[in-house]
């Protein structure tokens, strides 16, 4: 008698172990179905995803994309070295240029533009465009940086260091290398009569805030979205994509970087 309850009690022990891992195991599966659902999921990145959604508690969509654009390290951590020009290339403070990368067809900027300012030919050619049609409107739309060679980007950093340090420069400033006004793609942009720091205030920024996508260019650094690009808000600074990619990027409200690792990192 002593030896079937015994015997019982084994078998009651070891039902519950294998049910225990059983279930386990389909809570696992589970959690993999709702990342593998999306076409950007990455097998090698699962662990970063589940780490990253119990610390931030962001959608399953989400958590993908912010780990594929590297949020869940530290800004200019597994950095990559983007080699190739592409008008949808993406260099931010993950991905970045070499000192002698090259842009093909870079131009000169001849109207609506301070001297020496330099662009990739049809980013050139649809911000003259735009241009133009704001000062249809009365609006002076004049670019005041442009492409920047890798040089003058370290300066540049290199000074605004020396102003405000190191944590604070990297808030506004790129790091040479990781500046996306190396890709020719990029434009500072100012009404002509006040600075540029305050652009946000002016007609042409609203008239900007209307009609830029229609001309291919984006708001790169929009408010409220420093966290994805790392940057603060940055009224003057424009990108362009093409109108295609412009028109679905405000219409989603969302950053050049969640499009990007949502439709062109494979
Ligand atoms: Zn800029």
């Amino acid at each position: 008698m002593k030896k079937v309850m015994l015997f019982l009690i084994f078998l009651i022990v070891i039902i519950s172990i294998i049910c225990l891992f059983k279930n386990k195991k389909k809570e696992i599966s589970n959690s993999n179905n709702n990342y593998e659902i999306f076409s950007f999921y990455k097998k090698q990145n699962l662990e970063r995803y589940e780490k990253y959604k119990a610390k931030t508690n962001l959608s399953y969509k989400d958590t993908i994309i912010q780990v594929n654009i590297g949020l869940d390290n530290s800004y200019y951590t597994n950095t990559k070295e983007i080699t190739l020009f592409n008008s949808l290339m993406l260099v931010n403070k993950y991905n970045y240029v070499s000192k002698d990368f090259k842009i093909p067809n870079l131009k000169p900027v001849k109207e609506f533009a301070k001297d020496n300012m330099y662009l990739e030919k049809e980013c050139m050619t649809s911000f003259v465009k735009m241009a133009r049609d704001a000062k249809s409107n009365n609006l002076n739309l004049r670019a005041i940086s442009t492409y920047r060679s890798y040089e003058y980007q370290e300066n540049l950093y290199n000074n605004y260091v020396k102003v405000d340090g190191i944590r604070k420069a990297d808030t506004y400033s790129a790091r040479p290398g990781f500046s996306e006004h190396h890709t020719g793609l990029a434009i500072d942009i100012d009404n002509i009569k006040s600075n540029y720091l305050n652009f946000e205030n002016t007609e042409e920024f609203n008239w900007l805030q209307e009609n830029a996508y229609k001309y291919g260019f984006i708001l790169r650094y929009p408010k409220d979205k420093e966290n994805i690009t790392g940057y603060i808000y940055e009224p003057w600074h424009y990108r362009y994509v093409g109108i295609k990619v412009a028109s679905y990027i405000k219409k989603n409200n969302i950053t050049f970087e969640e499009y990007y690792y949502e439709f062109l990192d494979n």
